[in-house]
């Protein structure tokens, strides 16, 4: 039984946990997985830049040098890239995270091979803003403002919560980023990516 419909795929109640398990066995990250829909399946976007002010500069600078700072050895390998690309991940994903430099623009930057590339699925550079909004309190500038005409989120009906067999779905997140609506456009998308 499909019990989730979460980025308008049907996952069954026992792929969200072998998903949310293999997160934390096998990646050994302890940030919540998001479920992103395949890059290839929705229209890409180039490396958004938001508008970012010498301050917020300032701030994006710091939070990178905290980060790479940070001694937890199994982030190990993503701040090499962090320090390499000059890149703060601000969205952690199974095969590598989106990185926002300091003049906002942001890049996915895969842990198979180290590459850096500017085009960014549009639901992962929404949910980037999010959770690197989380992640770095400090820059709370990159969360979206939500306005009235955002939609709510038919995947957990506006609670932004992911319910699994009538609990909450724990390290599991809403494709809504846990906001509980979504822009008109990326909403429109989405759900034309229904199957
Ligand atoms: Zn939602």
């Amino acid at each position: 039984m499909a019990i989730h419909d979460c980025t308008g795929l049907r996952v069954r109640a026992g792929e969200l946990r072998r998903l949310e398990s293999t997160w934390s066995a096998v990646a050994g990250r302890a940030d919540p997985p998001f479920l992103l829909r395949p890059s290839s399946l929705i229209g890409r976007i180039v490396g958004r830049t938001p508008d970012v002010n010498e301050e917020h500069r300032n701030l994006i600078r710091l939070a990178l040098a905290r980060y790479l700072g940070q001694v937890d050895p199994r982030e190990a390998v993503w701040r090499d890239l962090a320090r390499r690309h000059s890149l703060l991940p601000i969205l952690p994903d199974w095969t590598g995270f989106v990185g926002l430099r300091e003049d906002g623009a942001v890049f996915w930057v895969s842990e198979d091979d180290g590459s850096l590339s500017p085009d960014i699925d549009e639901h992962a550079a929404h949910l980037a803003k999010i959770r690197g909004s989380e992640l770095f309190p400090e820059l709370a500038f990159l969360a979206p403002t939500v306005s009235p005409d955002w939609v709510q989120c038919w995947s957990c009906g506006g609670s932004g919560r992911v319910i699994i067999e009538g609990k909450a779905g724990g390290n599991i997140r809403c494709l809504c980023g846990g906001i509980g609506s979504l822009p008109p456009d990326l909403a429109a998308r989405l759900r034309r990516m229904r199957p």
